[in-house]
């Protein structure tokens, strides 16, 4: 997800604001900039890929530049136009200039009504044009605060947005609107903006999280926070954050876990960057890589993989048949080595595994090459085994997951079998370019919704905390829960699996996934009040049939945990306890809700186990990468 930083003060705001970009960075991004207040003029600078070719474009002039103590900053991850230089944030218009994250959903109207006043924007991006609402606002004589105010009651969309202006020389405004923003004071006078509070906390430990609809000004001698709405003062208190170098480490979460579950948005975007070619014209257009021929040539794919990542390869198939077409059949990799398995000519293995060394996934790709048959990897660890065992490997670029229990990684791997599926789609025209290209918008907006879904105030993070802990704390052995079963159909039958090993390997709890049309093939009969069913029914062309399956477990006297659209009363009043998907899900394609359904289970178990006291990112028995049979 996208990074913001702002700065006003005595500091030199080069250097904050690149320190701050560069602890953003897990974020994931595709293009970075900043803009710095300087004699009265606004100095930008910007680039396409990392932030290093940022830093290199102030090398020449970095005495002067220096000098700056005003200046915001910007990783993008591009939803509305390609992540080139011209696209990058900052934007300047006319006097003002800004940084955005998130999307402003009514964007073509407002570029029609801007066109047809005469404004030509420069970039394809949503983003600008909120600069014109706010050039255009100042220019009937509004100070900056006010411009963005009414600016900001012309758009729809989770944004936030941080605005300066040539002519308010040293006032920085932003504001919160769904996508995070922090502020602190300097302890040198001034005062920083973030999109969390990680950077900051070089520069000071007592942040402020400002609430949605929360506007803050700011100088580098004061800080005001006003409600959007109505302009009034509101007081928000700041948070001391007392961080040990560990807590640092853990980006202030209490366990490793819970931290990558968060980087999970991020990790959608690095893995996106690595795999695909965006500035190719053609949605799912993969990156220039040795695997890609492999895949052009494959008549029919065997997926082998071993725990979370068998679940990953399960859920692809859907993708890669449904869309591509292509047979695709999923192996256990510790079974299908033992049953000599018939391989048709123009097979494709694809082994995956998170660390590249998990043995029964090896010792798969080792006898298949034997056999000269092609295989490719999917792996998170480059240069791990898997790459001397393959033709080829997909990289995920998840980032070091520290966490037993694996969470961000199997999202990446989710992600890129269907990338692959996307691209197949293509190259077998079994998708038409419109359906491609609308699936591929969406996959681009997908981070945006999933960090919207785990900002710690959300319904959906709220309720889930909700459930554990009434689900856990009742405190009376005669209700104690003894059992879970997780269910769903079609993309939500592998986040059933996968829920019910995460609470397995974490929480020790016992814990069966279900596809859901099987229980009344026998596992109904265990069913009663001890047992809590976990329903995965999100709005997909499944929920119907999921939900006459609720209806059975509700009749049995099991728990029910639903989880699924945010609206869906129907659903919803029958379950015990009812997580909603964000509400920004809803205009997702529904093969994307499994993206938003793992985090669900995820945190699921991660709440039942913190409750429980167990070691959450070390797990009895367990280990992170398993390199024996
Ligand atoms: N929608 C904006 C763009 O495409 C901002 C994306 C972001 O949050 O980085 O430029």
């Amino acid at each position: 997800m996208c990074g913001i930083m702002g700065y006003v003060g005595s500091r030199s705001a080069p250097q904050v604001l690149l320190e701050g970009l560069k602890r953003l960075e897990y974020r994931g991004y595709d293009s970075a900039g900043i803009a710095l207040f300087l004699d009265q003029h606004f100095v930008l600078k910007k680039s396409e890929g990392r932030l290093e070719n940022v830093e290199r474009l102030f090398q020449s002039e970095s005495k002067r530049l220096e000098k700056a103590t005003c200046g915001i900053g910007h990783t993008r991850w591009a939803t509305h136009g390609k992540p080139t230089t011209q696209n990058a944030h900052p934007h300047q218009t006319g006097h003002v200039v800004l940084v955005h994250n998130g999307i402003i959903e009514n964007y073509l109207e407002i570029k029609r009504d801007l066109l047809s006043r005469g404004h030509r924007p420069n970039s394809e991006t949503d983003s600008e044009l909120f600069g014109f609402l706010v050039l255009e606002s100042m220019g009937s004589g509004k100070s900056l605060e006010a411009a963005v105010r009414e600016s900001f009651a012309k758009i729809r969309g989770q944004c936030s947005v941080v605005v300066m202006s040539e002519r308010e020389p040293g006032v920085v405004v932003g504001v919160r609107n769904g996508s995070p923003l922090v502020v602190a004071r300097d302890p040198q006078g001034g005062v920083f903006f973030a999109s969390d509070a990680q950077p900051l906390l070089p520069f000071s430990q007592d942040v402020i999280f400002l609430d949605h609809g929360d506007l803050a000004i700011a100088t580098d001698q004061s800080l005001r926070i006003v409600d959007l709405q109505s302009g009034e003062v509101v007081h928000r208190e700041s948070s001391h954050l007392e961080w040990s170098l560990e807590q640092i480490d853990k980006a202030g979460f209490p366990h490793y876990m819970l931290k990558e579950i968060h980087e999970q948005p991020g990790a959608l975007i690095d893995t996106l960057n690595g795999l695909v070619d965006r500035d190719g014209f053609e949605p799912f257009t993969l990156a220039d890589q040795p695997g890609v021929a492999l895949l052009r040539q494959a008549k029919e794919l065997v997926l082998v993989a071993c725990g979370t990542s068998w679940h990953a390869a399960l859920l692809g198939k859907y993708w890669l048949e449904s869309w591509a077409k292509i047979p695709v059949s999923v192996d256990l990799a510790s079974e299908f080595r033992y049953r000599n398995p018939v391989i048709r000519p123009g097979t494709l293995v694809v082994g995956i595994s998170q660390s590249g060394e998990t043995a029964d996934t090896l010792a798969v790709l080792r006898d298949m090459r034997s056999r000269n048959i092609p295989c490719l990897g999917i792996s998170n660890v480059r240069r791990s085994s898997i790459s001397r065992d393959t033709d080829a490997v997909f990289y995920t670029s998840a980032g070091p997951e520290i966490g037993v229990a694996a969470t961000k990684t199997f999202l990446a791997q989710v992600l890129t079998l269907l990338v692959i599926a996307g691209f197949l789609s293509r190259e077998h025209k079994t998708l038409s370019s419109a359906e491609l290209s609308r699936l591929f918008e969406d996959v681009i907006r997908l981070p945006h919704v999933l960090a919207e879904g785990l900002e710690h105030d959300s319904e959906m993070m709220k309720k889930i905390e909700e459930t554990v802990n009434q689900l856990t704390l009742n405190g009376d052995a005669a209700s104690a829960v003894k059992g879970f079963f997780f269910m769903g159909r079609g993309y939500s039958f592998p986040i059933a699996l996968e829920g019910a090993l995460k609470l397995k390997e974490i929480a020790y709890d016992h814990a069966e996934g279900y596809a859901a049309g099987e229980l009344k093939h026998g596992p109904i009969a265990m069913l009663d009040a001890a047992m809590v069913a976990v329903v995965l029914a999100p709005r997909d062309a499944w929920r119907e049939k999921t939900g006459s399956n609720l209806e059975e477990v509700k009749a049995r006297g099991a728990k029910v945990v639903g989880v699924g659209e945010s609206a869906d009363d129907q659903l919803s009043h029958l379950c015990d306890f009812w997580i909603p998907l964000p509400v920004e899900s809803r205009k997702l394609d529904p093969a994307l809700l499994p993206f938003l359904l793992a985090p669900v289970v995820q945190l699921l178990s991660y709440r039942r186990a913190v409750l429980k006291g167990t070691d959450v990112d070390k797990p009895r028995n367990l280990a992170k990468s398993v390199t024996v049979e």
